[in-house]
């Protein structure tokens, strides 16, 4: 039905004469067919959001309910694509309206000139229910296969079922009793899309960094929030993660940062190589990207879109990653929206509803059983806080750490003394990593969780030890004390540390983590030995022994034990000279 709009404020404008309409059924606003989607409805009157920018839209013009909520379209050609919050493909967009995205332009989210060849696996006659397999399209060019299969909702007979070549939008499969099934199918992002049982956190998601593997783990369908102030780090850790994670699918959601920081990230990302195969990385990835210049609800939808992406790829088995930068644009956008329908605001003029709109949003973050009953697949949520002025106590880090098991918090300190990637290891927790431990013992070595408890130790006795260092003088402290400082630092700036920039050190296996922890903390066991023996604290802290174990990250993981031959080396050089 065709209403009229009555009122427009900022993002948000109001229609009346709709007819019946549902929260957040999509409406097209004013003469140019804004997307907008509703967000109040009271009596004859709807508030919506419009996506797009509401400059010159007019009272009077029409509104027109579509009758369907704002959905995304999932099936094969997804990966590599590059799109905005309401899945539209940036490229096309920018084709039809020049580099400024003209308003109320649409174009398919897959590519109807892309040529897909089906094999069907089910046949005439076959009873198909959601989630399992119809078949495999294989790119008519490239040759990449994709798994199709049948919608969630789906449960009917097959009537035909066709091979070929086809665009994603043709019928390929017909029905009993009408309706064809395509390549592709719709699906309202808002909706989280079932799945048949969801698994305990078991199996970590390997991330390549070592103090999160090692002390802070994310299990496969977890969620990690990464607060940090501007310039700790958030934006070159998601990347760092999409290049290295132990992901099938990374889906990227750049959501209103800087206009330039995501042009630089929309330049990047498509030159980024892939370390396991030596090919873009872009092949695995969808990106979903809303700069701040972009009008703010689509900032609101961009998450939607890109969980219920990363769904998708879930329901076929995948370990998908979803990266987020930065959640905090997101909330901003919320609590625009909430201003504008005057509600109540909350804390810091956030609407009461944040924590619970956050949580809903990580709790689609799992480990499940599809539909299908066979396998599983997890989306695991990686979400980047911005929290103004790096105050953790602000209601969006606040809300999302409630809503997640594991805080990678980055300290501005840190990143201030260029210790990279900036992760405090102290303020930093994971609920997850007791339930990993039988994970990393069983795939590591058994000394994991001995290794990593001692360490923690290492640096937290550090901690108290400089505390009492700064009211006596560093001098009144013991040997033992010092050495204890020097061995934290090794492992600070040995271990902690890892250099994104550097091929090797770039990313690290577990095996060859745990392996560094020993050469590491067996050098401080060495050297409290000698000390007890009347070594002095010069030997056992010469600069020879600390080259070697400072340079632990860039060696391959192949040459552990040349480098621990080399520790030991060094050890006996600086003992030897010490007793003469
Ligand atoms: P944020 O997104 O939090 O504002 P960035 O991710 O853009 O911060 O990081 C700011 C700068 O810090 C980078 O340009 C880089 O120079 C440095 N940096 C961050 N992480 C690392 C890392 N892991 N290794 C080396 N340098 C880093
Ligand atoms: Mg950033």
């Amino acid at each position: 039905m065709t209403g009229t709009l009555i009122g427009v404020s900022g993002c948000t404008a109001a229609a009346r004469g709709l007819g019946p309409v549902g929260m957040d059924e999509v409406v097209l606003a004013g003469a140019q067919r804004l997307p907008a989607e509703v967000i109040r409805v009271q009596g004859d009157v709807v508030t919506l959001q419009v996506y797009e920018d509401t400059t010159g839209l007019g009272l009077g013009e029409p509104a027109q309910a579509t009758g369907a909520p704002l959905a995304v379209e999932l099936g094969p050609g997804l990966l590599g694509e590059i799109y905005d919050g309401l899945q539209r493909p940036l490229a096309a967009l920018a084709a039809a309206g020049g580099d400024f995205i003209a308003r109320g332009i649409t174009a398919p989210a897959l590519d109807r000139k892309r040529r897909w060849v089906f094999t069907p696996c089910v046949k005439p006659g076959d009873h198909v229910v959601g989630g399992q397999r119809l078949g495999t399209a294989r790119d008519a060019a490239t040759r990449l296969e994709e798994p199709v299969l049948v919608p969630p909702d789906v449960d009917a007979v097959v009537a035909d079922a066709l091979a070929g070549t086809v665009s994603v939008d043709e019928p390929v499969v017909e029905l009993r009793g009408g309706g064809t099934l395509s390549l592709l199918h719709r699906w309202p992002v808002r909706r989280p899309r079932p799945f048949r049982t969801r698994l305990s956190p078991e199996v970590p998601l390997l991330t390549g960094q070592r103090v999160l593997d090692c002390f802070f783990p994310v299990a496969l369908g977890s969620a990690a929030i990464v607060p940090g102030g501007f310039g700790t780090g958030k934006t070159v850790l998601e990347q760092s993660l999409a290049r290295f994670a132990a992901a099938d699918v990374i889906v990227y959601v750049g959501c209103g940062e800087r206009g330039n920081e995501m042009a630089d990230v929309l330049s990047e990302f498509p030159q980024l190589v892939d370390p396991r195969t030596q090919r873009p990385l872009m092949e695995r990835t969808v990106m979903v990207v809303n700069t701040s210049n972009m009008p703010v609800a689509g900032r609101e939808a961009s998450m939607y879109t890109g969980m219920a992406i990363a769904e998708y790829f879930r329901d076929q088995g995948k370990r998908v990653a979803i990266l987020i930068d930065s959640t905090s644009r997101w909330a901003e956008a919320l609590r625009e929206i909430s201003a504008r329908l005057e509600e109540m605001p909350g804390e810091e003029g956030y609407p009461t509803y944040l924590a619970s709109r956050i949580s809903s949003f990580y709790e689609r973050a799992g480990r499940v059983v599809p539909l299908s009953g066979e396998g599983e697949g997890s989306v695991t949520a990686v979400g980047a806080v911005s929290p103004p002025g790096g105050d953790f106590s602000e209601p969006v880090t606040q809300g999302s750490l409630r809503a997640t098991t594991t805080l990678w918090a980055l300290s501005a300190d840190l990143a201030h003394r260029r210790h990279f990637p900036a992760i405090d290891w102290i303020q930093s927790w994971s609920l997850d990593a007791e339930r990993l431990d039988a994970w990393f013992t069983r795939e590591a070595g058994s000394e994991w969780h001995d290794l990593r408890a001692e360490a923690m130790r290492l640096l937290q006795r550090e901690q108290d030890i400089a505390e009492v260092a700064e009211l006596v003088g560093i001098d009144a402290l013991q040997d033992a004390e010092r050495l204890t400082l020097e061995s934290a630092r090794r492992v600070r700036e040995g271990f902690l540390r890892q250099n994104a920039y550097h091929d090797v050190d770039a990313t690290c296996s577990p095996a060859k983590a745990l392996a560094m922890l020993r050469i590491l903390l067996g050098a401080h066991q060495r050297a409290t030995d000698a000390l007890a023996k009347g070594a002095t604290l010069k030997a056992v802290l010469s600069p020879e022994i600390d080259e070697k174990l400072l340079r632990l990250g860039e060696t391959p993981a192949d040459r552990m034990d040349q480098a621990k031959a080399d520790v030991d080396a060094a050890f006996d050089a600086a003992l030897a000279r010490d007793r003469e």
